[in-house]
């Protein structure tokens, strides 16, 4: 740290955001949750054309695309804020929604940027424990008091709501924004975006990152009532007019024309997910029910960073977490089947040498 280090941000811990290994060195990479499968041509296509007006600054106001996810969505453009990832949408929603009257409020075990934003914001924060199989009571979340943040299906655990069990705890909270974080809704989860008009402390997230083919890219959006997009407006324009760049703008728009592609891809991954599910059981493998694109499994007999480091030896690269309650367990992106069945081969080696 420099002397010059504003003391205001001298102590915060930065997200430790999943390895990205160079290309080469890991020949299977299921660690960040990224999709098995390229942009398609469309959105590369689109992205190659817009390359040849990047001397000009991006649409501030995203028109194109904001029309193309209403669409998309069932809502209005005035509906939706797109963003530099679905981080910049919670970045926003931590600047706008929370303070020392409404801190936030989220699981022990979520998607850990959300400790993070809190931190950098100067806003308090409450965690609020998962049950012992990792799973949300709805009721924790009643009248909470402050800015509720869940991910929906959860991360690393994949598991979740109801579509009736999120409604409640939006309908019990109606004097503080929730935020529902769908990164992984296409997989198999149920999106809230159909209550937006119903209650106006909704807010939607989700993200191109992980179902629509474009990490890299980095594009995620906000969907919530005009009001509320109009307070996450204020922020935006105070931090970074321009925040999705004129290429990513092209790429989103050319995977939104390709949805159907984009939706058979998801079931396909949701179908591998389960049939590896299954096979992981049956070597004994404990895992939760996964509504992803990951599985998050703990093995009785063989430790959780012992089965991280063997498979990395394989070249297959996992995200193991470290907190209390989850250290025996490794997050898997679900892959291709072929990626899968590498993966099965390599669990049964390293069981059948460790037990
Ligand atoms: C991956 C992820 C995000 C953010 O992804 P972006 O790439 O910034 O869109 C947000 N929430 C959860 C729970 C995630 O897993």
């Amino acid at each position: 740290m420099s002397r010059y280090f504003s003391e205001k941000y001298s102590r915060l811990v930065p997200y430790t955001p999943g390895e990205q290994p160079a290309r080469g060195e890991i020949s299977i990479k299921l660690n960040t949750n990224e999709s098995p499968y390229p942009p398609t041509e469309k959105a590369i296509r689109g992205a190659a054309e817009a390359a040849a007006y990047l001397n000009l600054y991006s649409d501030p106001e995203a028109k194109l695309l904001r029309a193309a996810l209403a669409e998309r969505l069932g809502v209005e453009p005035d509906e939706v804020l797109p963003t530099n990832g679905s981080d910049e949408i919670l970045n926003f929603a931590f600047m706008a929604f929370c303070d020392e009257g409404s801190p936030a409020i989220f699981p022990d075990i979520t998607y850990g940027f959300y400790p993070v934003f809190a931190d950098l914001n100067g806003v308090p924060y409450r965690t609020i424990p998962l049950k012992d199989d990792f799973t949300i009571d709805p009721a924790d979340y009643y009248h909470a008091g402050g800015t509720v943040f869940i991910a929906n299906p959860n991360a690393p655990t994949g598991i979740a709501l109801t579509l009736a069990e999120v409604e409640s705890i939006v309908a019990a909270n109606r004097d503080n924004v929730v935020v529902i974080d769908e990164a992984y809704v296409d997989f198999g989860g149920e999106s809230a975006v159909s209550l937006i008009h119903k209650y106006d402390n909704l807010l939607v997230t989700q993200t191109f990152s992980k179902s629509r083919s474009l990490a890299g890219a980095r594009l995620g959006f906000g969907v919530g009532c005009v009001d509320l997009i109009r307070d996450l407006n204020t922020v935006k324009y105070s931090t970074n007019p321009y925040n999705v760049n004129s290429l990513t703008m092209a790429a989103g728009l050319g995977m939104l024309a390709d949805d159907e592609t984009v939706m058979a891809r998801c079931q396909k991954i949701a179908e591998t997910r389960d049939k590896t599910a299954a096979e992981m059981q049956k070597m004994g493998f404990t895992l939760t029910e996964s509504r992803s694109n990951f599985l998050f499994a703990a093995h009785p007999a063989v430790e959780g960073d012992v089965i991280y480091r063997e498979l990395r030896k394989r070249g297959i690269l996992v995200r193991h977490f470290t907190g209390a309650r989850i250290r025996n367990y490794n997050r898997i992106t679900v892959g291709t089947p072929e990626q899968m069945e590498a993966l099965l081969g390599a669990l049964r080696d390293i069981l059948a040498e460790r037990t």
